[in-house]
């Protein structure tokens, strides 16, 4: 059993929460476990992981992080997503609500325990919720406010704020903003993962350099 794997059967038993529809959203739809890159939303929506058990799926928050995972290059296959509660948060009406603080403290060492299995270089936080529940795993100084897509080093990996892909977060940053967001995103992930291949992998030299370095 991988250190992932004991994660999700913890998850998978947990009903500390009363107000949520325990819909456990943590399992193989979450994509790479392996992943260099994991994305971190805020909790299951009704209509959208809470139904289909995979994050930012089936709904229209699920449509926009597609669309602008694209525009940073990226498939859903290669990354991992997750969110900072993992059941579905309902009101007395059962339409979705933010998480209480509660539930976000009771659901982070399963935030932790992702992050640690998973191991990716470079963390996204989707949004406030994300991004406050992170820094309570480890503390970082950033916010949507002033970092928003600029990453800083965080628990010995990188953190990159986002706002969060949901159609409400368009009337704190517009559309075309979030998504030269995600493009630079993409960007910088490209060159992360360039520097990274050429300090495992030197260029080979050839001729006289290429023999001395091969005899040292
Ligand atoms: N769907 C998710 O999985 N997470 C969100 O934060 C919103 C919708």
């Amino acid at each position: 059993m991988t250190a992932l794997d004991a994660v999700i059967a913890e998850v998978a038993a947990c009903t500390a929460c009363d107000r949520v529809l325990h819909s456990h959203v943590l399992g193989a739809g979450n994509g790479d476990p392996t992943a260099r890159v994991m994305f971190v939303g805020e909790a299951p929506g009704r209509l959208g992981a809470g139904r289909t058990g995979i994050p930012f799926y089936g709904d229209e928050s699920g449509r926009r992080f597609e669309a602008f995972l694209a525009l940073a290059g990226l498939s859903r296959s290669e990354v991992f997503v997750t969110n900072t509660i993992l059941c579905n948060p309902l009101d007395a009406k059962s339409n979705n609500r933010r998480p209480l603080t509660s539930e976000i403290r009771r659901c982070l060492p399963f935030l932790r325990a992702q992050v640690e299995a998973v191991d990716p270089v470079v963390v996204v936080a989707l949004g406030d919720v994300a991004l406050t529940a992170l820094g309570l795993v480890k503390a970082h100084e950033t916010s949507l406010r002033n970092g928003c897509g600029l990453p800083r080093p965080w628990f010995g990996r990188t953190l990159v704020p986002l706002y969060h892909p949901g159609r409400q977060s368009t009337l704190h940053r517009p559309d075309a903003a979030q998504r030269a967001d995600w493009q630079r995103l993409g960007e910088y992930l490209r060159g992360e993962r360039q520097s990274s291949i050429s300090k495992v992998t030197p260029m080979p030299l050839s001729g006289a350099a290429g023999v001395r370095q091969a005899m040292k």
